[in-house]
């Protein structure tokens, strides 16, 4: 099981598509549950993963710190927004196995987004945790002001992060034309990527792009059965206040209550019957399933992308099998498994 566990709902920064810190009623910005209590749960889970999320998780260090020293031999990451990083020494950062660092591409497309000089110190950050050997996941919001092609290469080329996984920006956002987007610039940027990610792997290098290996997981090995991002079933989210979560991001909403760290259900998995795509997109997302902001229709256009971007993928499978068949990559390669990383697989 995945625990996502929050620190606070505080953040120190105010990204253009988030807003920053939660409401402290929502999500308090201290913890207020029995420590005990969680890592007892997770010291009894031999396949737990742990990642510390916000709010900016950083700025509550020292729950991190004790939550820990109490848990033994478990894959440890955090989610964070990259600017603290390099107030804590190797001794704190010896606890994680991985870090998701937000960030968007080029600089000036992050900065645009995230704020003047938040580009220079996600890097610097990335930098640093690399140095003490942490795997490192760029995890970017895609806007209409993305060149997906452009941004994942520029993040690529740094040589500063392992896997790069990307999501984009809707439902929790206002309504702007996802389909003009996706038709003019996204969809013929992903093609180009994978392009790239073909004449990688034809080298027998696999790139470490999330969206792409998550597909071709579900393709080779297990189809998803529910929302990839595991909420509610392969993860849960302990919130500050000790309630168990689905979803980290909508702690305000009654269905997303699932209990708390004594006594808490699982939901169901979505109906998407009739899509046969439902094998490699799980559904995608929980939130945007329960709350409809963009209404049906949006809803519907989100489908329409996500359902091209596996047909881009797949595209590549008989290439892909040809290259296995030669001993120039493995299958096992193509192998990828989003709760050990926190990523939701379909953009
Ligand atoms: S593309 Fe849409 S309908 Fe199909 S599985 Fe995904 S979320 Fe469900
Ligand atoms: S994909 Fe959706 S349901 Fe899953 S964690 Fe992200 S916002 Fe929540």
């Amino acid at each position: 099981m995945l625990y996502i566990v929050t620190t606070t709902g505080r953040c120190n920064l105010k990204c253009r598509y988030c807003g920053g810190s939660f409401r402290e009623d929502i999500v308090p910005y201290d913890v207020r549950y029995d420590i005990d209590a969680l890592s007892h749960i997770i010291n009894r889970d031999a396949d737990a993963t742990v990642v510390y999320y916000g709010g900016e998780p950083l700025l509550n260090s020292e729950f991190i710190r004790r939550l820990n020293s109490r848990i033994k031999d478990k894959r440890i990451g955090i989610q964070t927004n990259g600017t603290l990083v390099r107030n804590f020494d190797e001794d704190f950062w010896n606890a994680f196995d991985f870090a998701l660092l937000s960030v968007d591409g080029r600089e000036e497309i992050n900065d645009l987004n995230r704020g003047r000089g938040v580009y220079r110190k996600v890097i610097e950050s990335a930098g640093y945790l690399k140095s003490f050997g942490i795997e490192t996941i760029a995890r970017m919001t895609v806007t209409e002001y993305t060149d997906i092609y452009e941004d994942v290469m520029h993040l690529y080329g740094l040589g500063l992060f392992d896997r790069i996984h990307w999501q984009l920006d809707v439902v929790w956002d206002g309504r702007w034309d996802l389909l003009k987007f996706a038709e003019s610039s996204y969809l013929p940027g992903l093609r180009r990527l994978m392009k790239e990610f073909m004449h990688n792997a034809s080298r027998g290098d696999i790139m470490g792009i999330v969206p792409f290996l998550g597909i071709l997981s579900a393709y080779y090995f297990e189809p998803y059965t529910h929302y990839p991002c595991g909420a509610g079933q392969g993860s849960i989210t302990v919130n500050t206040d000790g309630r168990v979560l689905a979803c980290p991001i909508a702690a305000e909403y009654t269905w997303n209550n699932l209990g708390n760290l004594y006594n808490f259900r699982r939901i169901s998995s979505p109906d998407c019957s009739g899509c046969e795509y439902f094998r490699y997109c799980g559904g995608r997302c929980l939130f945007s399933y329960m709350e409809r902001y963009w209404g049906e229709e949006g809803f519907r256009e989100i489908c329409e992308v996500t359902r091209r971007t596996v047909d881009i993928v797949l595209e590549n499978v008989k290439d892909l099998d040809e290259l296995i068949g030669r001993g120039t990559i493995k299958r096992e390669d193509l192998r990828y498994d989003p709760l050990k990383d926190s990523t939701e697989v379909i953009p």
